[in-house]
Order: C-alpha cells, then sequence, then structure tokens
C-alpha cells in the first residue's frame, strides 16, 4: 500500500506514521526527517534547506521533489511493502510532479491520509514535542515523558527539541500550511483518495480507526 500523509503541523503524522509502520510494515519516508539528517551530515543540500527551515517556510519544490525523486526511483526497500509519505507533498506543484513521478514508475498511490487538529492541540502538542536524536521516536514533556529524562526509551539515544518547535516558527509553519499545504487537501479529495482521520483524538482511539480503515485491505 502506498500513502501520503497530509495534515497541519502537530495534527500526529509522526505518530500516526508509527502506527502504520507497525501494524502495516510501511516504510515511513518522511521529508522532514530526511533534511534533518541532511543538516547533521552538513551537505549541500542540508546547508540550503536549513536557511528556510530554521525560518519555518518551505524549502523550495525543486529541491524537495528532486530528493524524493531519488528516493524513490532508488530505495528498493520501497518497491516492496509499500510506504508512507510524511510531510510531502505540501504544495500542489509537489503533489502534480509526485503523480508524475508515480505514473512513470508505475505505482500509484493508494490513498491520501488527513489528520486534522484544532489550533490549540497543535500548540500544546508543538511546544512539548521532544525527538530522539538517534531513532527519531517522538515524546512530549507531558503527555508523554521518557522514562528517564532526555533519555530515549526505544535506544537510550538523546532525546532534543527541535529548533523549529518554538512559538514564532510554530506560527509561521502553520501560515504556510494553511495558504500551501491544505489546497494539497482538495486535489487527493477530486481523485477520490482521500480519508480524513481526528488528530485531537487519543492514539489508541486513532489506532482503532485505523484498522478499522483497513482492515481488508
Ligand atoms: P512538521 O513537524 O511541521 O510536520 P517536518 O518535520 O515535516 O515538520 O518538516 C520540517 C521542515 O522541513 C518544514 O517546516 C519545512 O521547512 C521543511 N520541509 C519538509 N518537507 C517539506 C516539503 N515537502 N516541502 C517543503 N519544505 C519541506
Ligand atoms: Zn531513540
Amino acid at each position: 500500500m502506498r500513502l501520503v500523509l497530509l495534515g497541519p503541523p502537530g495534527a500526529g503524522k509522526g505518530t500516526l506514521a508509527a502506527l502504520l509502520k507497525e501494524s502495516l510494515k510501511l516504510v515511513h519516508i518522511s521529508t522532514g526527517d530526511m533534511f534533518r539528517e541532511e543538516i547533521r551530515n552538513k551537505t549541500q543540500l542540508g546547508c540550503g534547506a536549513k536557511l528556510y527551515i530554521d525560518k519555518g517556510e518551505l524549502v523550495p519544490d525543486e529541491i524537495v521533489i528532486q530528493m524524493i525523486e531519488q528516493q524513490l526511483t532508488n530505495n528498493s526497500a520501497v518497491g516492496h511493502g509499500g510506504y508512507m509519505l510524511d510531510g510531502f507533498p505540501r504544495t500542489c506543484k509537489q503533489a502534480e510532479d509526485l503523480d508524475r513521478i508515480l505514473e512513470r514508475i508505475q505505482q500509484p498511490l493508494d490513498y491520501a491520509l488527513y489528520m486534522t487538529a484544532t489550533l490549540p492541540i497543535i500548540v500544546q502538542r508543538l511546544g512539548g514535542r521532544r525527538v530522539c536524536r538517534k531513532c527519531g521516536a517522538l515524546f512530549h514533556i507531558r503527555n508523554k515523558p521518557p522514562l528517564k529524562e532526555n533519555v530515549c526509551d526505544n535506544c537510550g539515544g538523546e532525546i532534543y527539541k527541535r529548533a523549529d518547535d518554538n512559538e514564532a516558527t510554530i506560527h509561521t509553519r502553520m501560515n504556510v500550511y494553511v495558504n500551501n499545504t491544505q489546497p494539497v487537501k482538495d486535489y487527493y479529495k477530486n481523485q477520490g483518495k482521500l480519508k480524513e482521520l481526528d488528530g485531537d483524538k487519543e492514539s489508541d482511539e486513532v489506532q482503532a480507526i485505523l484498522m478499522k480503515m483497513f482492515r481488508d485491505k
């Protein structure tokens, strides 16, 4: 199964991705994670992208599309059990280009899962979000603190707060989302591929809904 995950930052796409990975064994492809990896390795791509990411703006379409195209055509794991794209597409241009790439490799998308969430929940989630530097596991200072402070429960890696999870940048990311990414939802709705999930719900509830959704797939 091939999916894209849509929704505002903080709606719970990361948690949704973890659920899908566990239950459907889908490969998780996150453009945000890919950029953070490039930045860590101080590559040219990473240094270019960082200028935008630190401000909460979108990295230009050409850069993102090139990166995704390479991943989809070169990663052998991608062709087998299926995958989910997380954080991509974020503009209609990206959605159109993605369709073109997938048409060429004859791997059309099955669904676009759209997570909604209300603004107060989003702000509360992103402000308290912490991430494992090593395995990417997600934590929250109040809702899901690690057992040991600043240490990942999964792998013992260091837990940190993303530089772009601060109030000013969260605000910019929400504006960017409404202006650029909201229309992508209609793009998939028009294709009859959209499925909506309520991101205000707790993760076990979302999981139950997901399982029902994909039971016979
Ligand atoms: P979020 O937690 O907001 O979903 P991500 O980890 O997906 O954030 O992405 C972090 C940042 O990386 C974004 O704010 C943006 O600057 C950049 N980015 C990620 N994916 C894309 C994309 N598809 N197009 C443009 N920029 C992107
Ligand atoms: Zn970890």
